[in-house]
């Protein structure tokens, strides 16, 4: 019988953790990780953090490779599949289209960066998703040019942190009324605006941007909604992002925010889950039972290591016909960090799903705190402003709420 084959598409860090685990979890056929950089799997973070302000080393970026065989193809792009022949269509060295069957599929594509639909040319518009990207922009950053940042979610606020230490002057353009307002809250957001300002960041708040102007030198400045021109010769673009699911269109998917799947990680259609496939990482949305949550898409660095080993028991089970999937349902505490300046803020749980009803538990905004989100008096998500040493507490009190609340399995 020839040997079964599992291919991973994606080889950022939930395509790195899920070929890991698939051979945790004693696979012994093949694995194959099909990657669109050229780049082994590396760490996207620090990429808006310290390489921006001191330097992107890829080498230094990347994650040590398991020793277990996995077969790397990197710089080739999933273009097309059809699940149903279980056929991969490839992009990469040996040519275009070349075909590629798989027994069981991970869907690891992650995200891109999402644009705004304006005419200005992209090459005068920075994202920040690849080392190549970073390296462009802290090229520019250190000749101290005026910066615009569109956007002030977590991407925009670290770039606008790190250019300003860098010496540029920056304003920061963002249509909601806080920085960070949609993902923290109004008043954590407004402190870390006023962090920001302090240090010289200018922000505009409850303004888009209408069009970006310049010349043959490239951008000069962003015209705003309301006529306004902001300076700018440098200007990054930080307005969220697009789930990468084009090679999956025409399979019977729900593809409208990432991958739709259910609590075991596979793929839903018409006919019920893809027990050949599952989904992790950013591109992946799914219930998570204990927070009474319907399917959520979370971007966070930790999920691919939270979730690679239950979607790689989720994949063995069903490639085996089992019909109890084998891996009972599963509950996390999402988490996510952003450094600004010299602060750490961290998040514990779902803070989005509590922001009608976010305290200040202990300490204060002004130096350091706790902040609890709530969703009907349960505990449902909460940020460290500084006081890491206060993790463990109040993550106990989350998971303890969310299990008597929702009866979850929260561990
Ligand atoms: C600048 C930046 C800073 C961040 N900072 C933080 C942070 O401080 N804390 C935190 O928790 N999270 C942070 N994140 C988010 C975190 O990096 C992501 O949650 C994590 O990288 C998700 O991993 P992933 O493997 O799911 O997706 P990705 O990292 O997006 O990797 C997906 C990979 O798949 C490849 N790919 C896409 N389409 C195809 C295709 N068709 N065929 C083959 N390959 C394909 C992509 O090229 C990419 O290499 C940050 C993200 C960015 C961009």
């Amino acid at each position: 019988m020839a040997e079964q084959r599992v291919l991973v598409a994606g080889a950022g860090v939930a395509g790195l953790r899920a070929a890991q685990q698939l051979r945790a979890a004693g696979w012994t056929g093949y694995v194959g990780v099909i990657g669109a950089e050229q780049h082994p799997p590396y760490n996207r973070p620090p990429l808006t953090k310290e390489a921006l302000r001191q330097g992107v080393d890829v080498q230094g970026l990347r994650f040590p490779l398991p020793d277990a065989a996995i077969d790397w193809r990197l710089g080739t792009r999933v273009v097309g599949c059809d699940l149903a022949a279980k056929r991969l269509t490839i992009d990469g060295p040996a040519g275009s289209g070349e075909e590629v069957s798989f027994d069981g599929l991970v869907i690891a594509t992650g995200v891109g960066a999402r644009r705004l639909p304006i005419a200005a040319p992209h090459t005068w518009r920075h994202t920040v998703r690849t080392p190549e990207d970073a390296a462009a922009l802290r090229g520019r950053l250190v000749d101290r040019p005026p910066v615009a940042v569109i956007g002030a979610g977590f991407v925009g606020c670290e770039v606008a942190a790190a250019a300003t230490e860098m010496g540029c002057e920056v304003t920061v353009v963002e249509p909601l009324s806080t920085p960070l307002e949609r993902a923290v809250g109004h008043d954590l957001g407004a402190e870390v605006q006023r962090r920001h300002e302090e240090r010289g960041v200018r922000f505009v708040l409850g303004r888009t941007v209408a069009s970006i102007e310049g010349g043959a030198k490239g951008p000069t400045g962003v015209v705003l909604d309301d006529g306004q021109v902001v300076a700018a010769e440098v200007v990054v673009e930080a307005v969220g992002s697009v789930p990468n699911t084009d090679w999956l269109a025409g399979q019977g998917l729900d593809l409208s925010n990432g991958v739709l799947c259910d609590e075991d990680l596979h793929p839903v259609t018409a006919d019920g889950p893809l027990r050949d496939v599952v989904a992790l990482g950013d591109v992946a949305r799914f219930p998570i039972r204990s927070y009474g949550a319907g399917p959520v898409r979370i971007e966070h660095w930790q999920m691919a290591g939270d979730c690679a080993g239950h979607a790689a028991r989720s994949l063995l089970a069903g490639l085996a016909g089992d019909p109890a999937d084998g891996a009972p349902g599963f509950d996390l505490v999402p988490s996510f960090w952003t450094d600004q300046y010299d602060t750490r803020i961290q998040f514990f749980g779902l803070p989005s799903l509590g922001l009608d009803d976010v305290r200040v538990l202990e300490g204060d905004l002004l130096h350091e705190a706790v902040v609890g989100y709530h969703r009907q008096e349960t505990l449902i998500g909460f940020g460290l402003l500084g006081m890491r040493r206060r993790m463990m507490p109040y993550r106990q009190q989350l998971v303890e709420g969310l299990r008597a609340t929702y009866a979850g399995n929260v561990s």
